[in-house]
């Protein structure tokens, strides 16, 4: 089904290389021993110019068991997974099947299972809400069109994307809002503006959701870079200064071997060349 290679360790993060049956090959990073991230297909089609994930198209999408499989992997290394996240390559609600049934089987294990997604296809969406995840973060990363067109090119708008939002938040109760989260990574030149930040907030506060602040992980398929740590500082501190709840980059998130937008896909056949290496 598939093999783990090229295990890289680095302070709180484990990475393999996820070598598919067909040639293809995907990432997995375990975050601070027990948290797992896995991939949801061969590339993606969204085409967010800073992620190394999407960098060259969609290949296929992975089959219910190559995510299962994947989990399975990292245990029979003796490694403990205490939860799931699908937050690696792919948009896992352009796999929505699949993706849901790896909830179904992660749940069957008694395990966690959260995703992070741009927000696309909205009915998608609006299903996801309601399922039995533990946390749905929804990659915004812009208050404007213009910049979302540019953070986010083949997602949804915003204007569609927080009217859904919006709808189906007022349908949950208190603990499953508390399980959704909206996502800001800032670019340097893109995004980083005080006004795109309040344009951010003045979309984000109504919902009353949690907001997560990002730094960027520089990755080869990109020039894109993000800003100093001063101004990443100042400019999460004016989301949480808008009274919102803001969580910054963890460590973990922000190593080389596992940062956001850092986990990358080879089509096969047979892809020799190491992941994470510049294209
Ligand atoms: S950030 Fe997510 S949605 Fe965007 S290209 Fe990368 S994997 Fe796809």
């Amino acid at each position: 089904m598939l093999s783990l290679l090229d295990e890289r360790i680095c302070e709180t993060n484990t990475k393999w290389r996820v070598q598919l049956d067909d040639g293809c090959a995907v990432e997995a990073v375990l975050y601070r021993q027990d948290s797992l991230c896995i991939s949801s297909q061969v590339g993606c089609a969204v085409g967010c110019p800073f992620c190394a994930s999407g960098a060259h198209g969609f290949g296929r999408q992975l089959s219910a068991d190559e995510l299962i499989a994947q989990v399975v992997a990292v245990r029979e290394r003796g490694r403990s997974v205490a939860r799931v996240t699908v937050s690696g390559v792919g948009e896992p609600l352009h796999n929505h099947d699949n993706v849901a049934r790896c909830l179904a089987w992660c749940r069957s294990e008694g395990l966690g299972m959260s995703l992070t997604t741009s927000g696309g296809p909205l009915d998608r969406l609006r299903a996801w809400m309601r399922l039995p995840h533990r946390g749905l973060t929804i990659s915004v990363h812009a208050g404007t069109e213009a910049a979302r067109a540019r953070m986010v090119p083949r997602g949804p708008k915003l204007a569609p994307l927080f009217d859904t939002l919006g709808e189906e938040l007022r349908t949950l109760s208190g603990a499953r809002k508390r399980k959704i989260a909206a996502a800001y990574l800032i670019i340097e030149g893109v995004n980083d503006t005080e006004e795109e930040v309040d344009a951010f907030i003045d979309l984000v506060r109504p919902l009353d959701v949690k907001v997560h602040v990002y730094s960027h992980n520089a990755v080869p398929t990109s020039e894109l870079h993000g800003v100093s740590e001063d101004r990443y500082r100042a400019l999460a501190g004016r989301v949480r200064a808008a009274g919102m709840n803001v969580r910054m980059s963890s460590l973990a998130r922000t190593q080389p071997n596992g940062g956001c937008g850092t986990l990358v896909a080879l089509r096969g056949p047979r892809a020799r060349p190491r992941l994470g290496a510049p294209a």
